[in-house]
């Protein structure tokens, strides 16, 4: 198989078979990211996605599902993307599931017709890194999108019957803008329906601009509190029904399920009693001991 960059792979789904069709990030420029960094964008040659397509039919020619790499290989044009689809359906004819994490302004360069049929062809979820709903906040991290631009092209994903998943990033926006970041995410998700919503927290890596932001004094990170305190805030104003998931350090308690709206109490509640009492040296430790995102 041709891996040539990070492997990201969906965390809810390991089993999937994975097939890179692009290699880096077509934006690599959000400041709390490393995973692409040093490595250009390319589109995979095709002669490679066909090899491999040639080694998962022989070693697993009932695949139903596979993933799509690299950091957002749904950037293609429709007239790109679709023969590789078709590609996947001749040597893997049992497929049924393709998953892809990819940017919101992937969706921009597809109709809605186009989405429907890659539909079709198996395209059936697909996650965003959001990361925020608040303009201020997506500007401040260089996230190259705003509010506006998430609604429309998540609309269309609807309109095609395209799943899709939403991540929210605790603590991106530092101190001052952490309340806008919390509850105009929480507006921009609750507009956008998506069937999963997944929040995780920041963590300053090394070699990223926001950390040496940071280490100027240019932005202020939260304390643990401070990034509870945000995330209650955050579901409190979610008000879509969804798959819900944090990887928030306190996560080991309650915060994940499939019914959000009737966890949401327990959810905030839960988090009222961690910024109450909750260990922050142990949830500091563990963000400390994080090695991606
Ligand atoms: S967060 Fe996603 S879009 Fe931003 S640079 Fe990293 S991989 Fe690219």
């Amino acid at each position: 198989m041709h891996f040539t960059d990070t492997v990201y792979r969906n965390p809810y789904w390991p089993t999937f078979p994975l097939l890179q069709i692009t290699q880096g990030c077509t934006h690599n420029r959000c400041k709390f990211c490393t995973m692409y960094k040093g490595v250009p964008f390319k589109l995979q040659p095709t002669e490679w996605i066909e090899e491999d397509l040639k080694e998962l039919a022989e070693g697993v020619p009932d695949a139903k599902t596979i993933q799509l790499l690299s950091a957002n290989p749904l950037c293609m044009t429709y007239d790109k993307l679709a023969p590789i689809l078709e590609m996947i359906g001749k040597y893997l004819p049992k497929m049924e599931y393709i998953y892809a994490a990819t940017r919101v302004t992937d969706i921009r360069n597809k109709t809605v017709e186009q989405l429907k049929s890659l539909k079709g062809m198996g395209l059936r979820e697909i996650s965003l890194g959001v990361e925020s709903g608040d303009d201020w906040t997506l500007d401040r991290v260089v996230k190259g999108y705003h509010a506006e631009d998430i609604i429309e092209q998540c609309g269309k994903l609807t309109e095609a019957g395209v799943d899709f998943w939403m991540s929210f990033l605790n603590g991106v926006a530092g101190k001052e803008h952490s309340m806008d970041h919390a509850i105009h995410s929480a507006e921009v998700f609750s507009r956008c329906k998506p069937m999963l919503v997944g929040t995780g927290g920041l963590v300053l890596f090394p070699g990223t601009p926001l950390l040496e932001e940071a280490e100027r004094g240019e932005f202020t990170p939260l304390s643990e509190k401070e990034m509870l305190i945000e995330l209650k805030t955050f579901v409190e104003h979610l008000t879509c029904n969804c798959t819900f998931i944090t990887h928030h350090t306190v996560s080991g308690k309650n915060l994940t399920g499939p019914n959000f709206l009737a966890m949401k109490e327990n959810i905030v509640s839960t988090l009222d009693d961690e910024i109450k009492h909750g260990d922050m040296d142990r949830m500091a430790a563990i963000r400390r001991s994080k090695r991606t995102l």
